[in-house]
């Protein structure tokens, strides 16, 4: 067993209860996050739709899945019967085919919509124009089998601080502007933002939701 049980603990006391931990589980094997489960955990990220599938087979079935990768549309079917939330939604067409395959499953499936506030060119997510749009376009509830619960982002890969602290500052500013507006996001609403190097800077700027891997499971080896 290779999870840190002292970063686990100090990492949830940090949080005191303001923010969800999702333990980043990717590359790491079942036993791992058997392990964490076993400590009470049940929030677990994933990244890969096939990993994914294969892990829930295996693990307990009162664990909330959270999918945090890149997702295809016509990957959606494999984990719509399961999946407690996504994070990762960045078109609309990728809305509409949760909606499909949320339907399929006589679910509700909820979504965070991803927004791309990284100076890096290679991140996923919405501009600010492509949020705008998104919102407007969902306000009239026409994919009723989603819920729109909050935001994710990414800040840039950098030592910079002043420079991942503006971008969550930004992300926190778009939540609340949404927040206010009249159709809002449905509750309870999420800001998952904060990563294993940065989730402490994140916290400061009003997140709710951190997704922290290798702090818990250990450095994963690059592909
Ligand atoms: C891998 C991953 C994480 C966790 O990264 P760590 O640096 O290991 O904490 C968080 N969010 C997303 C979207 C990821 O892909």
């Amino acid at each position: 067993m290779s999870i840190n049980i002292d970063n686990y603990n100090s990492i949830k006391n940090e949080l005191a209860g303001k923010a969800t931990l999702i333990a980043v589980s990717k590359t790491k094997p079942a036993e791992d996050i058997q392990a964490l489960y076993d400590m009470g955990h049940r929030d677990f990220g994933e990244n890969y739709v096939q990993e994914l599938v294969d892990k829930y087979q295996q693990l307990p079935k009162d664990i909330r899945w959270h999918f945090i990768g890149h997702l295809q549309s016509n990957k959606v079917k494999y984990i719509a019967p399961f999946i407690h939330l996504i994070h990762v939604v960045d078109s609309l067409s990728l809305l509409r085919e949760i909606n499909r395959q949320a339907i399929k499953n006589s679910r509700v499936i909820d979504c965070l919509l991803q927004v791309h506030i990284a100076k890096e060119e290679t991140k996923f997510g919405l501009d600010d124009d492509e949020l705008n749009g998104m919102i407007d376009n969902t306000y009239d509830n026409q994919y009723p089998h989603t819920r729109i619960c909050g935001l994710m982002g990414m800040a840039s890969f950098s030592e910079n601080e002043d420079l991942i602290r503006q971008e969550f500052r930004h992300l926190k500013n778009l939540f609340d502007q949404i927040t206010s507006r009249r159709s809002g996001f449905a509750n309870p609403c999420f800001l998952s933002m904060g990563m294993s190097g940065d989730y402490k800077i994140a916290m400061q700027e009003g997140s709710n939701m951190v997704r922290i891997g290798s702090l818990l499971f250990g450095e994963r080896n690059k592909a």
